[in-house]
């Protein structure tokens, strides 16, 4: 049997004849849009999987271009690549407990917006997080994590007074203000926003709904 070009380029996995997918940047419009319909996708049962096949792994095997960065806490519940249903070469993603920045995590979302292209960066808060109730709490912690609660604390300190649920509250401040630090981080973010390349927005994810709301 004579095999066709395309047929041995399907079995073979060759990616300059997988079928086209997201090497055009998009927007941070267009990206925001992506993520919430991903996200609805995952709530409602009606996840697609995308970009998790054989010829998607090839496709994205020599080069990357996420549309998005997410930093999330590494809380084992939301997972982004999940709970926004996209694939291999979606979403460049950063975690960390309590989703707090510092050099490592700032320098890896540096890369992510200057080099591979990604119009969005999303703070990821949510529901009933450890590292934001253990500051909270104010009790004793051990070795590192004093680390990230450190980091969480102007957060908890502002929320002080506010009615309802305090490490519901903190969740929401945190992913404000690491929204508002990376915002303001010079040289790399701040140029990026202001040459109207990107958005970075704070966004809360609920443990119960599986839902992703904005917190702009
Ligand atoms: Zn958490």
């Amino acid at each position: 049997m004579k095999l066709t070009t395309p047929f041995l380029a399907l079995f073979l996995g060759i990616a300059s004849l997988a079928p086209a997918s997201e090497a055009t940047p998009i927007n941070a419009d267009a990206a925001l849009k992506k993520l919430k319909a991903g996200n609805q996708r995952y709530l409602s049962g009606h996840a697609i999987h995308p970009d998790q096949s054989f010829s998607r792994r090839a496709e994205v095997a020599k080069t990357q271009h996420p549309f998005a960065v997410i930093l999330d806490c590494s809380d084992s519940r939301l997972s982004p690549e999940i709970i926004f249903d996209q694939g291999l070469g979606d979403l460049f993603v950063v975690r960390v407990a309590g989703n707090v920045i510092d050099d490592h995590a700032l320098g890896s979302i540096e890369y992510a917006v200057e080099h591979l292209g990604a119009s969005v960066v999303m703070v990821l808060g949510h529901q009933r997080c450890g590292a934001v109730k253990a500051t909270v709490d104010a009790g004793a912690v051990e070795g590192h994590i004093k680390s990230i609660v450190k980091s969480i604390q102007p957060a908890v300190n502002k929320i002080k007074g506010q009615s309802g649920d305090a490490v519901d509250n903190a969740v929401r401040e945190n992913a404000r203000e690491v929204a508002e630090q990376l915002r303001n981080s010079k040289p790399v973010v701040a140029h990026w926003i202001h040459e109207k390349h990107g958005k970075v927005v704070p966004a809360y994810y609920s443990l119960d709904s599986g839902k992703v709301i904005s917190l702009d």
